[in-house]
């Protein structure tokens, strides 16, 4: 019954458990606005309206601590959104 954890690319329900640990809310479905308090952030594949498709991920958190502003043009409607800032490993 358990997954075989044989790839670093983590699954869905790893990477929702790894948010909801470090206070983010991992977004199924775009929201109309965002609570005042926290930020869009996507991670470095190239945004689609379709969240979850072909890997691209966004959520909200509630600070900006290694992240990057992004003008890539997702939701505009939103405002201001991040991205994940890049890493040296990859
Ligand atoms: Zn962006």
């Amino acid at each position: 019954m358990a997954a075989k954890h044989d790839t670093l690319i983590p699954s869905d329900l790893e990477v929702a458990e790894m948010l909801r640990r470090r206070g983010m809310t991992y977004l199924s479905a775009l929201p109309k606005a965002l609570p005042g308090d926290r930020v869009l952030v996507h991670n470095r594949v190239r945004p689609t309206r379709s969240l979850g498709s072909r890997g691209f991920r966004a959520w909200l958190q509630n600070d900006t601590d290694n992240l990057d502003q992004c003008d890539c043009g997702f939701v505009p409607e939103l405002g201001t959104h991040y991205r994940v800032r890049l890493r040296t490993d990859e």
